[in-house]
């Protein structure tokens, strides 16, 4: 495991100041910023690493307070997530390049099927609705009871989560 704290391994106390950069400040985020930031936030970087290969992409999701609830069309990143489950995220909300907030996180990929996927598109879907509707986006797809997958505009998709096990939250302020 990666120590987030780098090589000194000094601690953080959350919200604390680390750095003085003349006029702005660097710091550590609190539990309650990350989780804020994760909660409030839809849009995440997914980065996964199978094969010898590692790929970022951006994705859609809802928090649960555990995990992210996602939805994707079979791909490279659902096939390299089946190969390895172990991945990692970042949400970062950026007022402007001084003024900005960011959480990387460790996670575990699930796949869901059943009642475990009825209500994770259920909680996708009330997380999204005031979001414009998109091809990957599961606001316009249909899940039937007892159906594992979910039907998507060009094909078949997978809903599942990233339950998160190690966070860190960064911002800048000035
Ligand atoms: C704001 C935003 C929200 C999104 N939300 C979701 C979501 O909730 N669920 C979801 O499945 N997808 C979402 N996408 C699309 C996602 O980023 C991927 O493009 C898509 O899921 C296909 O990924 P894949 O690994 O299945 O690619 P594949 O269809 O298997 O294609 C792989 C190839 O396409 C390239 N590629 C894939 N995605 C991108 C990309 N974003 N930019 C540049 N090249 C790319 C790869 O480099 C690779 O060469 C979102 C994109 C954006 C920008």
């Amino acid at each position: 495991m990666i120590d987030p704290r780098g090589a000194s391994g000094s601690s953080r106390t959350p919200g604390r100041m680390s750095h003085d950069l003349g006029r702005s400040m660097l710091g550590w985020l609190s539990h309650v910023e990350i989780e804020d930031l994760l909660g409030t936030e839809v849009v995440a970087r997914l980065g996964c690493h199978a094969g010898g290969r590692t790929y970022v992409v951006p994705i859609t999701y809802a928090y649960d307070g555990e995990s992210f609830i996602i939805q994707s069309a079979d791909g490279l990143k659902l096939r390299m997530m089946r190969q390895n489950p172990l991945v990692c995220v970042e949400v970062d909300h950026v007022d402007d390049l001084a003024n900005w907030r960011s959480v990387v996180a460790w996670g575990r990929f699930e796949e869901l099927a059943g009642p475990a996927a009825t209500a994770a598109l259920t909680l996708l879907r009330k997380r999204l609705r005031s979001f414009v509707v998109s091809e990957t986006s599961p606001a316009g797809n249909q899940l039937t009871e007892g159906e594992t997958r979910v039907r998507s505009g060009n094909g078949h998709a997978s809903l599942y989560r990233i339950h998160l096990f190690e966070k860190t939250g960064r911002f800048e302020r000035r």
